[in-house]
């Protein structure tokens, strides 16, 4: 297919004009209301966040060596720890089919020197905290709650991040509402929480040149956001990485530690997120009934399966994560589909150790059968508004096609 546009692979708000100009609320207090969080800190990334986390939780247990994350993730979360030595990174294994953590591997690897255990809520889902922090709570480790990908999920009528110690949101590009980068940073506990202000005061200076750059992105994605820019500012790069056999490129996944800059979200675009904030709720909503609606016609297909909430838990829905009944049958399916610009992709193409740069971070842990496993069989469907029904029902056909010609 030659279309000349491309659907984005997360259900990103769009900014309006008006958003650029707008002199509106102050972003942490909107935040806060909106989501029921304490006045959140605004680092410059998700990251940052998590680094800052990190590094408060350092200060209370010294001698805490090792950080427990999915070993199914972002690369970037492993890349924190160098930004906090002499932390390691430990990959635990997940669940057959879930985003959830491996209980009994889990345990396994909780010990005394272990600073803090990620939950991560994979693609707006919610996962399991409570066991998490029961298990970390034997060996007096923190819960950090990675809702880089899940800010507006509720987690038994609270937003997500707030079971754990500590919990942040990413307003990079695609995850939702963006300021081009942005990071939001809370601890239901008010002693914690004043430390992870006091520490971002302390480690994230304001930076003129970032800020004008980022600024500079920020407006580039008000303009370019929609199927026929983003073909030029994004299929076209997918398509040149995906002819080269290169998928880490093709969907963006190739961090390095230089790719982290460390400073604090500027006014500006506070202000844009601000009043961009304000069409969140109902967009979401919108976009959790068309997610349901399709998540059951996926379903429906013999050895497929949409990662789903439990009940009491309402997650967003940036895309659906898809599980195929092998790995030849997901590849099958994006050989067609990954340059369709019908905005299915796949999320992180490797576990952690499949990424050179994380590598010097890591310490093995046990084996990662089951997240290597969700690296393999998993595809991601975009909920953006702009993959209409029709166009939906394109991608379902191709799928069913695929499965049911297993060879
Ligand atoms: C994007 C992402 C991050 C990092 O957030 P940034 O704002 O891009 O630094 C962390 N964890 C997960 C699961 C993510 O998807």
């Amino acid at each position: 297919m030659t279309r000349q546009w491309e659907i984005p692979p997360t259900a990103g708000l769009p900014l309006r004009w008006r958003d650029l100009f707008g002199f509106s609320a102050d972003l942490a207090d909107s935040l806060a209301r909106q989501f029921s969080i304490p006045r959140p800190a605004l680092p410059c990334s998700g990251t940052a966040a998590l680094i800052i986390a990190l590094r408060t939780l350092q200060q209370r247990m010294p001698g805490r060596t090792r950080l427990i994350v999915p070993a199914y993730t972002c690369p970037l979360v492993a890349l924190a720890a160098h930004y906090c030595p002499p932390l390691r990174v430990v990959p635990c294994d997940l669940q057959p089919n879930s985003i959830d953590l491996d209980e009994r591997q889990l345990a396994q690897l909780c010990d005394d020197s272990t600073l803090a255990v990620v939950v991560t809520h994979l693609a707006g889902r919610v996962a399991d905290v409570d066991t998490a922090k029961r298990i970390a709570g034997t060996v007096g480790a923190a819960v950090i709650e990675d809702a880089a990908q899940a800010m507006g999920a509720l987690d038994d009528g609270h937003s997500v991040g707030l079971k754990g110690d500590v919990g942040f949101f990413s307003l990079a590009l695609g995850k939702g509402l963006t300021t081009a980068e942005g990071g939001v940073l809370f601890s239901r506990d008010p002693v914690l929480h004043q430390a992870l202000h006091r520490q971002c005061q302390q480690d994230l200076p304001l930076s003129l040149r970032w800020e004008l750059q980022r600024s500079a992105e920020l407006w580039g994605y008000a303009l370019a956001y929609q199927p026929r820019g983003l073909y030029y500012v994004y299929g076209k790069g997918l398509r040149a990485a995906l002819a080269q056999g290169d998928e880490v490129a093709a969907v963006g996944d190739d961090f390095s530690v230089s790719d982290i800059p460390l400073h604090r979200l500027g006014g500006y675009r506070q202000q844009v997120g601000a009043a961009a904030l304000a069409r969140l709720p109902d967009y979401l909503q919108q976009g959790r009934t068309r997610a349901l609606r399709r998540a059951a016609r996926l379903n429906a297909l013999p050895g497929v399966s949409v990662i789903m909430d439990r009940p009491g838990q309402q997650g967003t829905w940036p895309f659906l994560m898809v599980v195929m009944p092998s790995a030849h049958a997901r590849d099958a399916a994006m050989a067609p589909l990954w340059t369709s610009g019908l905005g299915v992709t796949r999320l992180f193409i490797h576990t952690l150790p499949g990424y050179r740069n994380v590598i010097p971070l890591l310490q093995p842990g046990g084996d990662i059968t089951q997240a290597q496993e969700f690296a393999t069989r998993t595809l991601s469907i975009s909920n953006s508004h702009w993959l209409t029904d029709e166009r939906f029902e394109q991608v379902l056909a191709q799928l069913k096609v695929i499965v049911a010609n297993p060879d």
